[in-house]
């Protein structure tokens, strides 16, 4: 390792905004912000590289570490004019974890180290004593929670203890004299916990503090934060260590965080939270209600804002979030110090987001001529595009609001109340809908939070750690519901006159920020203007079509208006299930003789028809692939004894005999027997009714309705050519049958899946006969893993925890082994047949990176369920613009 230790201060450093890997976000902003000349107190940032060296030696670090830190701590000294461990003018240190992505896993800060028994008096003499215990108590509190694992309850206890003494509300009203109180009974405390004094030299705490951070990589919570996040275990993390600046010397002192957009709504605002003679963690930490900095945070409350109360400090804020907006271009979270009325900056990060805020941010930069359209479309996740999918409120149906918090985080969820996170998690795992309640929640809840349909606080603000966290996870969020009281012992909260127990169930509003009694019905909310504008650009930048796997009219009517380019996928068997057909349906399964069976279709063929024509009207203009009957016949078999003696009397016969033909029809492992385009040879007047239905629909329309279409009829379950010819020549025959009889001219094509492996390695013969492939990777990966789609729920879970597959293989495609038949296949389709048309209509085809492997591919198009459509086009836009890149 070259360098370890890269230092800022003074408009120079060493480091730089892309150097994120080595310094972790937190310094390599540092050091950008301290370049721009921003007002930045000096420090060094300790790299990644250090870390992973760490965990690679036993803990050990690499040879000349202590070295470099002291003489970057020497220049820290020299730009302060303050000595790090002297007892008249003590420099004060920072120590803030920092990896490549924030991470509320690991070990956060530790303020004011340095202090000691004598080093508190210097610190008194040049400011004030009051200033200076609090520093000092504050610091032996967060470096005894961080750094030695000391509960901090107990600490709280005895703050509550003297403001009670001292009879006051809050800890910044504290007497000099308590907080000495506070110091020594929080040494006791240290020493009866860990059995050691605390330590008193600033140069051992130092390295216990760096220690501590990048011990806190692989805590339990750190370890669970990259595992729901998937965040890699080998980044490691980065320490910074920087020079104090005090906001809480006084009145004229604060400390705040604040967003240069509204991350909630993404309008164009200055939008933040403050606290007065306060240090960073108590805004964070939701100890007191914080101030907005401005009007336009305030949100209605009549609270004093930073504008009112500092202004020249305020003046400097905004000049400088102005800078930093500009030259990130992107929104900025900044958190910021004002020490004696001058302003100092200590982080800006790129700012976590809500779904909406991020495509309005997105359109207005790209408006404001800040960023480029194809930047916008990179900066908007397909997650965050399904997030803006979320269901809000129903808003005619009643609600009976109990009490309201911040709105923290969007979107709308019922359940259960629960009030500890291990509980959370348990309920989930039995499939219990629930509502996270707690004072505030803090790392630890993490897992609670993830188990969780949104999540109640009572304490804290817009930026405390359950606003942020829930944000990120999509989940709804209400945020510093001050009237609620929280009983944890009793397992229960009250708020005016109503009490809620655990097991009530409640709603939340994460965007109104209300609380309401009892379940309310959510529905779909609606995409504005920003996400159309948005959705156009992607729309301009993509290859792929996107299509929906849909059946229904009303269904594919939905598609359309999420963006659908067509109808992928048309399970026409889901039609068979229907209440009103299943009788017809049973009887030409059961049929004796072909002619009974042609006469029971009879029957369905003209729901079938009028189903098609539905279709066909909602897609106008774009294509529709229709699949033939795929499913084993038993899944549409009587299974009830009433239902088996319904049939027996429909079909003129004995319940006995029924009950025997069922038996006949029982298959041992029906996802591989009688399926698909097997049915379709040995009942062939099955498919024959099918096609009669679509290419009469397609007929009826271009006559009376003025249409054009296409009718894709698509034959599943190939497995061999033979088989593919001997169904399309069947198929082609009734096609031109209905032609001559309608006298009308109709495009069709014929084409097939591919589900079955062998059906991937003949491609090229395949692709010589069909007019277009659809990928049907659910089965494929079936077939490809030996994995039953229907079975594995209760194992594979276990693979992926194991890392044994890095994810769901029916979730997202598992391209080293299902990809590569895939290739394979898509490579000899084109061999076979150069203008054969290649989709996907598998569960993968919703899948983001899925979608990217098929964009590499060449597919002409992916095809997923209505819902996932809008993602499916961002993903797409994005494959192909990564593609260009690279
Ligand atoms: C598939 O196998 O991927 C497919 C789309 O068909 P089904 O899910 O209906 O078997
Ligand atoms: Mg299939």
């Amino acid at each position: 390792m070259e360098k370890a230790v890269y230092f800022f201060g003074d408009g120079s450093a060493e480091g730089n905004r892309e150097m994120k890997s080595l310094l972790g976000g937190k310094g390599a902003n540092l050091a950008e912000m301290t370049s721009l000349g921003l007002p930045v107190p000096p420090g060094f940032t300790i790299s990644t590289e250090v870390c992973t060296f760490f965990y690679l030696n036993q803990k050990q670090y690499p040879q000349g570490l202590e070295t470099a830190v002291d003489q970057a701590l020497q220049k820290v000294e020299t730009l302060m004019g303050l000595r790090f461990a002297d007892k008249n003018n003590p420099l004060l240190l920072s120590i803030r974890s920092g990896a490549r992505v924030s991470m509320p896993g690991m070990m956060d800060t530790v303020l004011n180290l340095g202090l000691n028994d004598e080093t508190v008096l210097g610190l008194a003499r040049n400011a004030d004593e009051r200033f200076a215990y609090d520093s000092y108590r504050r610091f032996i509190q967060m470096y005894s929670d961080v750094v030695l694992g000391v509960s901090p309850h107990q600490f709280e206890n005895l703050i509550e203890e003297e403001r009670r003494r001292e009879t006051v509300k809050s800890d910044s009203e504290l007497t000099a004299e308590a907080l000495k109180r506070l110091v020594a009974g929080f040494k006791k405390i240290v020493l009866m916990e860990t059995g050691k004094a605390f330590p008193s030299d600033p140069k051992a705490q130092l390295w216990g503090a760096i220690s501590a951070v990048f011990d806190s990589w692989n805590s339990a919570r750190a370890i669970s934060y990259r595992r729901i996040h998937k965040i890699s275990e080998d980044w490691g993390t980065a320490v910074n260590v920087q020079a104090m600046v005090f906001g809480n010397m006084g009145n004229d002192c604060a400390t705040g965080v604040a967003f240069t957009r509204d991350p909630s709504t993404g309008e164009k605002r200055f939008f933040g939270e403050f606290l007065s003679n306060a240090q960073g963690e108590d805004v964070v930490a939701g100890i007191r209600t914080p101030c907005p900095i401005n009007k336009e945070s305030a949100n209605g409350s009549d609270l004093p804002t930073l504008e009112g109360t500092m202004p020249v400090a305020y003046k400097d804020l905004v000049r400088t979030y102005q800078i930093l907006e500009k030259h990130y271009r992107d929104m900025q979270d900044i958190e910021f110090t004002i020490q004696k009325g001058k302003l100092f900056m200590l982080q800006t990060r790129t700012g976590k987001r809500t779904a909406n805020s991020a495509v309005r941010i997105a359109v207005d930069m790209v408006n404001e001529g800040l960023i480029s359209q194809t930047e916008a479309i990179l900066r908007v996740t397909p997650a965050q595009v399904e997030q803006l999918l979320h269901p809000r409120l129903d808003p005619r149906h009643p609600k009976d609001v109990i009490a309201k918090g911040l709105p923290a985080s969007p979107g709308a969820a019922s359940g259960e109340v629960i009030f500890s996170s291990e509980e959370a998690e348990e309920l989930k795992k039995k499939n219990k809908k629930v509502i996270l309640v707690r004072h505030e929640t803090s790392p630890e809840d993490i897992g609670g939070m993830d188990a969780s349909e949104g999540i109640l606080t009572a304490l804290g603000g817009m930026t405390s750690h359950a606003a942020v966290v829930a944000r990120g996870m999509g989940k709804p969020c209400v945020a510093g519901c001050g009237s609620i009281n929280i009983d944890y012992k009793n397992q229960q909260f009250t708020v005016g006159s109503h009490k809620v127990k655990k097991g009530d169930i409640l709603t939340i509003d994460g965007a109104s920020g209300e609380v309401i009694l009892g379940y309310v019905p959510t529905i779909n909310s609606q995409l504005d203007e920003y996400f159309k504008a948005f959705m156009t650009w992607v729309d301009g930048h993509r290859k792929l079509q996107v299509r929906a796997n849909a059946e229904t009219p009303h269904d594919v009517k939905v598609a359309r208006t999420f963006g659908a380019e067509g109808v992928g996928l048309c399970r026409t068997e889901h039609m068979f299930f229907e209440e009103s057909r299943i009788m017809a349906v049973r009887q030409m399964i059961l049929a004796e003789s072909k002619k009974h069976r042609e006469s029971a279709l009879e029957k369905i063929f003209p729901m079938q028809k009028e189903d098609f024509k539905g279709i066909f009207r909602e897609m106008r203009g774009f294509p529709v692939t229709i699949r033939l009957l795929d499913p084993p016949l038993h899944e549409f078999l009587p299974k009830t004894d009433p239902e088996i003696v319904s049939i027996a009397r429909s079909l003129g016969t004995s319940k006995e005999t029924i009950q025997a033909k069922l038996r006949s029809l029982h298959e041992f492992n029906p996802m591989l027997g009688h399926r698909g385009c097997r049915l379709g040879v040995s009942f062939p007047e099955i498919y024959s009714m099918q096609v009669r239905a679509i290419m009469e629909a397609a007929c009826e329309l271009i006559k009376k309705e003025d249409f054009k279409i296409e009718p894709e009829i698509m034959i599943p379950f190939i497995g061999a050519v033979e088989e593919y010819r001997l169904l399309k020549s069947a198929i082609s025959a009734v096609c031109e049958k209905v032609l001559s009889d309608q006298k009308v001219q109709v495009a069709f094509s014929i084409g097939t899946m591919i589900e079955i492996p062998r059906a991937a390695l003949i491609a090229d013969k395949l692709a010589e006969e069909a007019s277009f492939f659809s990928f049907g990777t659910n089965d494929l990966t079936q077939m490809t893993l030996g994995l039953s789609r229907d079975d594995s729920g209760s194992f594979l879970p276990l693979y992926v925890e194991k890392g044994i597959y890095a994810s769901d293989p029916f979730v997202s495609l598992d391209q080293d082994g299902v990809g590569e038949l895939v290739s394979l296949a898509c490579e000899r389709a084109k061999r076979g047949n150069s203008s054969i048309k290649i989709g996907i209509c598998g569960e993968h085809g919703g899948d983001t990176s899925t979608i990217e492997f098929c964009n590499r591919l060449g597919f002409n198009y992916v095809s997923c369920s209505p819902f996932r459509v809008p993602v499916a086009r961002l993903a797409a836009a994005q494959a192909t613009l990564k593609q260009k890149v690279s």
